[in-house]
Formats: structure tokens, sequence, C-alpha cells
């Protein structure tokens, strides 16, 4: 069986992105439901070198336009470990400037450690704020205060001009003032990007299990969500993907690889690899993976008709929506001939729009994006 880095060599040409996946955290928090397992002390060089190993020693002709460290928590890596980390891609892969962004807790952000991954070549970070309030973030189960968020932007300001902070907003008891000021203050700090994510209840998670009784209603999150788009666009950023926005050039090229549905190679436990027509997904327990890097436990072929649909579904994430030029050049079917009828009947329900060969979502398609998605799967069955 092919394997996705097989499939890179054979394709060298191809631009890809690069995940990283550190699934190592101080303790859990209350709401999430990502690859990570709680630590006490460090994370071990044994990880380090299980990535190492999957990447191998071979060099890859592929031009690299982004590498995101996630998690997890990478803020808990020592420079030492980043750098082996990057040093090793480089080695291996044709750079062309690639966006290189690390995620980053609040708690573990000190001046001397961030100037230290900037000297590594670093260029964006991304900082898990979530709120500015102490009783919200407790209720999350977050380790840092607001202080401590407040103090770690001003630390990243410093350093970089390309950084990205997250709010969660639907936090139970969130009052609309209190949302109102945590995008004032987040604007207040500067970054580049805010992504602002609704908080979900998600099974199998403690906030899902004791807390689901105390979920706002989703009206009431639509305010605030159209609060954002408001305030936000008013201070420079534009909305750019349903839950992303950035001032003009800071929209994060890693994750517009994932919603222009091109190729990106997934390293770590856990991570999705999608090169051609092979998505796959590698090993997600943590010895497993130390002891056989790489191992896959997922692996499917995706249909042409398969990796259209999600091409679009990803597109319509972004307000810039797609061109039919471009689904011409990339399939070599008119995206009419693929998808009409469910696109006329968007444009006829108000949730896209389309100008000028563009195809992209309205307000409604942002705040109802789910039923895009669902009327284009109807349509190819
Ligand atoms: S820091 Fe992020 S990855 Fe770690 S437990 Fe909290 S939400 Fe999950």
């Amino acid at each position: 069986m092919t394997t996705s880095i097989e499939l890179l060599k054979n394709n060298p040409t191809q631009e890809i992105g690069i995940y990283i996946h550190i699934p190592f955290c101080k303790k859990k928090c209350e709401y999430c439901d990502f690859l990570s397992v709680a630590i006490n002390g460090v994370i071990q060089d044994n990880y380090i070198v299980s990535l190492i190993k999957e990447l191998g020693n071979d060099p890859f002709q592929n031009p690299v336009k982004s590498i995101y460290i996630g998690g997890g928590t990478p803020s808990l890596l020592k420079p030492k470990q980043i750098n082996t980390i990057i040093t090793h891609v480089n080695k291996l892969f044709n750079f062309i400037s690639p966006e290189i962004t690390i995620e980053v807790n609040p708690d573990d952000i000190s001046d001397a450690w961030i100037k230290e991954i900037k000297d590594l070549g670093i260029n964006r970070v991304s900082v898990g704020v979530q709120t500015f309030y102490d009783e919200e973030l407790e209720y999350l189960g977050r380790r840092h205060n607001a202080k401590k968020a407040i103090e770690a932007c001003k630390i990243i300001s410093n350093y970089f001009d390309n950084w990205s902070l997250d709010l969660i907003f639907g936090i139970p008891f969130q009052t609309k003032e209190r949302w109102k000021e945590n995008l004032k203050i987040a604007v207040e700090l500067n970054p580049s990007h805010i992504s602002t994510y609704n908080l979900t209840f998600e099974k199998g998670t403690p906030l899902y299990e004791k807390k689901l009784k105390d979920k706002p209603d989703d009206d009431f999150c639509l305010d605030l969500y159209k609060y954002a788009e408001i305030y936000l666009y008013s201070n420079g950023y534009e909305h750019y993907e349903i839950s992303n926005f950035a001032k003009k050039n800071y929209s994060c090229i890693h994750n517009l690889i994932y919603w222009h549905n091109e190729y990106y190679l997934g390293i770590g436990t856990g991570a999705f690899s999608f090169i051609d027509n092979l998505r796959c997904a590698n090993i997600s327990s943590i010895e497993e993976y130390i002891k056989y890097p790489g191992k896959k436990q997922e692996m499917d072929y995706l249909t042409d008709g398969e990796i259209k649909l999600e091409t679009l579904i990803q597109h319509f994430r972004l307000s810039d929506g797609i061109h039919e030029k471009s689904y011409l050049n990339r399939f070599s079917t008119h995206i009419d001939e693929d998808f009409g009828p469910a696109l006329n009947n968007l444009i006829e329900n108000g949730f896209l729009e389309y100008n000028q060969g563009i195809y992209k979502p309205t307000a409604k398609g942002f705040y109802l994006n789910n039923e895009i998605g669902r009327q284009l799967l109807d349509c190819i069955k």
C-alpha cells in the first residue's frame, strides 16, 4: 500500500504544508476533545526522536509553504527540542520562506522562551487565551489566569508581528458585556489575527458529562458571534473564515491549505495527511507511535467525487468562496456540471451568492454553514 510519504516522493513538485502534533498538556481542559494527554513533567525526547524517525532521512523535493506545530501544548517543548524538529524538516524539504507557527499556552510564556523560539525561525505564534475573565477560565479548566494571558500577549507582541489570539464565546454564564470586553482587550493587544470559537459540548468531555445543562442557547451565541464580526471588522480585521479574522495579509497560510483542500503531511500521533487521493491518520496511541513512528490507523483512498465535494465544502468556509475557473483548473470539469442544482438551490435559499464566476457564502451561509455541506452532499448521492 502506498504511503503519504511515497506519494510525496512520486510528486516532487507538489507544494505542501506540514503539521506536527505534540500530544501533551500539563492538564486537560474541561471542554477538550483534542488528542492530548496530561503529563507531569517535561516532554520526553523519545517522542521527538519518533517524529524524526517518521520523517526519515531521505530528502524530499517538495516545496514547503507552511509548518504548524500544534497540540496539545507545544509550548511545553524546550527550545532545543523545537530546534531538533525544525532543523530536521529544513534538512529534508525545500523551504520557500514558509510560515512557521507554534501554538502556545499563556502560562508557559517567558521573554527568554519567546526570544529563543524566534531565533530558531518560528515566525508566527498562536496563543490560546480563550477569555480574559478568571471565572470563565476556571470554568473551562484552563491553567492560566487573565493577568498571565495579558502578560503573555505583550511578550509575544514584542517579538512577533504575526501572531494570533484565540477566544471562546458561548461559555456558560458569559454575558454579552463580558464578551464585548474580551474583544476590546484582544483588539487593544493588537494581534494580527483573532480566532473566535463557539464553545462546543463534545461527548466524552467533562464539560458534556457535568455541565451540559449550563449550555447557553444558540440564538444568544449567534448574537455574540455577530457582535464579534461587526466589532472586529470596524477595528481592521477581515472576516476571512467562519471563525477567523485577520488584518490584511495576515490570514493563516497553513490553515488556508486545509480550507483550499490542498495537500499536507501530518507528523506525530493522530496527525492526518492528505496527498493526491490518500487521506490517512497516524496511530493515536502515544506508546504505539513511539514504538512504530508513522504507523497508520486509517487509510482512505478518496474518489474524485469525494475530493470535489470536500473541496467545495472547505472553500465555502471562506469569505472568498471559490472561482469556477480554479475549480475547472483543478478538476478539469465545470463546477456547474458537478454541482449545478445544489449550487442554484443554495443561492435561491440565500446561503451562497454568485458574482463574476465566484461562488461565495452569504452571511446566512456563514451562520448556517453545515447546511451548505448537507445540500452539496445530497447532490452527489
Ligand atoms: S490546552 Fe488545548 S489541547 Fe491541552 S487540554 Fe486544553 S484545550 Fe486541550
